[in-house]
This record gives structure tokens, C-alpha cells and sequence, in this order.
């Protein structure tokens, strides 16, 4: 069976283009848990080059728009842009929201720029198992890699298991901060946009109240969260907004990025094994001696030895 599926190495996908790396996404979904899948995305996650930001907020704050203003700029200074758009809709109804990701425009002939569209799922609070493996792929790929997601109340927390950078987006006049803090929401992000910023007085409150709810949460790090006002279509604050992305990278440094990229690995291997075998599951992992090194290879490794140990058991 797995001889049909031929994964493809790394350095394969460095000149294969956009056909290549759309097939290797796919066999993301398909040929998970064979050990040549896992061997590619370990050799991706431990040669990362990309930074990688987080873009969340609730529908309509205009994640979209923002995101091909990002594009354009990182493709005008001739940075390659991986985006992974996390579909929640799909979870529920099937993809009612596709048709607006299908917003989401790119050249197609442009090379340096490739966006996927990935359902999400009711795991790590909505970002699947195959969103993180796509990004540890993608990371190794591109210059940029841009993870977008709707995010509603602590739903906001999925993208932190997957970005260097997280950028929270409220928009003018919707009482958004006052949510977010009361669901906790303060606490996650790097950067806070305030979109919409053509809208003026509202755009300049909602900045000073997001301020002040941000003064409520004391961080571990001593990164103090920039508030940008940002639009679009005008482009004004565009540059505030990739200073405080240059900035959060700066602050992170080599130390904090490989740590945080850690805990995320961790975390993803925990999550995955809580999910297929439950608490008692995860507890047995915990025992266990790894011979594999990278978090997709631990993920798998631990998977087939509590299911050998599960079959011994019943049998
Ligand atoms: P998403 O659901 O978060 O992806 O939001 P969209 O990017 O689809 O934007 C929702 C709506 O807000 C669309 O009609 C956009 O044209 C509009 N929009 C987005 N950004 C701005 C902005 O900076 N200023 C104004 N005035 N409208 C914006």
C-alpha cells in the first residue's frame, strides 16, 4: 500500500514548485502515520526558514484584505509567502465560508506565493493536526508562511499552536476588546491590529481601549503588545504593522523562537496522542523511551506502540 504513495524529500520540493508542494499537502492528509511522511516533515521542522505569523480575529474584522495586503508587500520586496487559510466552516456545514477565502488574490503564475485553504477540526481548539504539519512543511519552503483563522472567543488560542507571531484583529466599533477580554483572549496575542483604521475617531478609540485591556495582563516575556491601526485599502499602518512583526521576530531572538516552536511541538505530539488514545493513553506515552527525534517521528513512534501494546492486551 505505501509503495503507491510517493513522498517526495525536502530539497525535492525546493525546485518542484507549486505542483510538487500541493501534492506533498495532500499526502499530508492522506499518508499520515507512514514514516516516510513522517521523516519529511521532521527534516522540515528542523530546518526551519520562514517566520511565521498568526493572523486571527472574528469574520468580517477583514483578515482577508489584510492578508493580500501582506502578500503584496512581502512579494514587492521579493519575499517567497506560503498561506495556509483555516476554514472553519467545513467543521460544521461543509465550507459555507470557502467562498470567502476564494477572496483571498493571488497571481497564479507568480511562483513565490502559494495559499491553501485547510478545514478545521475540533482539536488544539480548531486548528487540525494537518494545519501544524503544513506549516512545519511550508515553514522549511518560504520566506513568509501566514497562518489566517477565524477565531471567536477562546478560539483565538488555536493559532499560537502553530505562529511565531500571533496578530490579533478587532475592528472599530464592535465592542471586540471588551470580548476578548473578558474571555481571556488579552493574554495570546503579539501584536493587536485594529483594522478598518479609514473609520477614524472609532478606529483611534478602539486602539485606546484595546490599550487599556492589554494593560490588565502582565506577560512572562517582557514584550510590551503594539496596538496598529491599520487599513487595508489605503494601505496606512501597513508599515507600523510589519515594524511590529520585524520587532516581535527581533524580541524573540534565536533562544525564544526555538523554544516557543518547542512547547509547540510538544504540545502538537500530546494533543495528538490525547486524541487517539485518551488520558490513560497519554499517560503511558509519557513512559515511554523514544528512539525517534523529531515530533512527527515521536508522534508516530508513540502511536504504534500503544496500539501494539493495546492489541497485546486484547489478545
Ligand atoms: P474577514 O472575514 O476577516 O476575512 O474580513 P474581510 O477581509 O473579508 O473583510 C470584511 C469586509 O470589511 C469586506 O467588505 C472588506 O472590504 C471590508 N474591509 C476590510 N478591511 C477594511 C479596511 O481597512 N477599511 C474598510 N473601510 N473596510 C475594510
Amino acid at each position: 500500500m505505501t509503495g503507491a504513495m510517493r513522498i517526495p524529500a525536502l530539497d525535492t520540493l525546493r525546485t518542484g514548485g507549486k505542483r510538487a508542494l500541493a501534492a506533498a499537502l495532500a499526502l499530508i492528509e492522506t499518508a499520515r502515520g507512514t514514516e516516510d511522511l513522517a521523516d519529511l516533515l521532521d527534516t522540515a521542522a528542523a530546518d526551519p526558514k520562514a517566520h511565521v505569523a498568526g493572523l486571527t480575529g472574528p469574520p468580517g474584522v477583514g483578515k482577508s484584505t489584510l492578508t493580500n495586503a501582506l502578500i503584496r508587500d512581502w512579494r514587492s520586496k521579493a519575499e517567497t509567502v506560503g498561506v495556509i487559510a483555516v476554514d472553519p466552516s467545513s467543521r460544521a456545514t461543509g465550507g459555507a465560508l470557502l467562498g470567502d477565502r476564494a477572496r483571498m488574490q493571488t497571481d497564479p503564475d507568480d511562483k513565490g506565493v502559494y495559499v491553501r485553504s485547510m478545514a478545521a477540526r475540533d482539536r488544539l481548539g480548531g486548528l487540525s493536526d494537518d494545519t501544524v504539519a503544513a506549516v512545519a512543511l511550508m515553514r522549511a519552503l518560504f520566506d513568509r508562511v501566514l497562518v489566517e483563522s477565524v477565531g471567536i472567543g477562546q478560539s483565538e488560542a488555536d493559532i499560537s499552536f502553530a505562529a511565531d507571531s500571533v496578530i490579533l484583529c478587532v475592528q472599530p466599533g464592535s465592542g471586540d476588546s471588551l470580548q476578548f477580554m473578558k474571555a481571556g483572549v488579552m493574554e495570546l496575542p503579539d501584536i493587536v491590529v485594529v483594522t478598518k483604521a479609514d473609520m477614524g475617531a472609532a478606529a483611534r478609540r478602539a486602539k485606546s481601549e484595546v490599550e487599556g485591556a492589554l494593560t490588565l495582563f502582565t506577560r512572562e516575556d517582557d514584550w510590551q503588545v503594539p496596538v496598529v491601526l491599520v487599513s487595508a485599502p489605503t494601505g496606512a499602518g501597513l508599515d507600523d504593522l510589519h515594524r511590529a512583526l520585524a520587532d516581535h521576530r527581533a524580541h524573540l531572538g534565536e533562544t525564544r523562537l526555538v523554544a516557543r516552536r518547542q512547547a509547540q511541538e510538544a504540545t502538537w505530539v500530546e494533543e495528538s496522542i490525547r486524541a487517539r488514545f485518551g488520558a490513560e493513553g497519554l499517560a503511558a506515552a509519557r513512559r515511554l523511551t523514544l528512539a525517534a527525534r523529531g515530533p512527527f517521528g515521536r508522534e508516530r513512534e508513540i502511536a504504534m506502540r500503544l496500539r501494539a501494546a493495546l492489541h497485546s492486551a486484547g489478545a
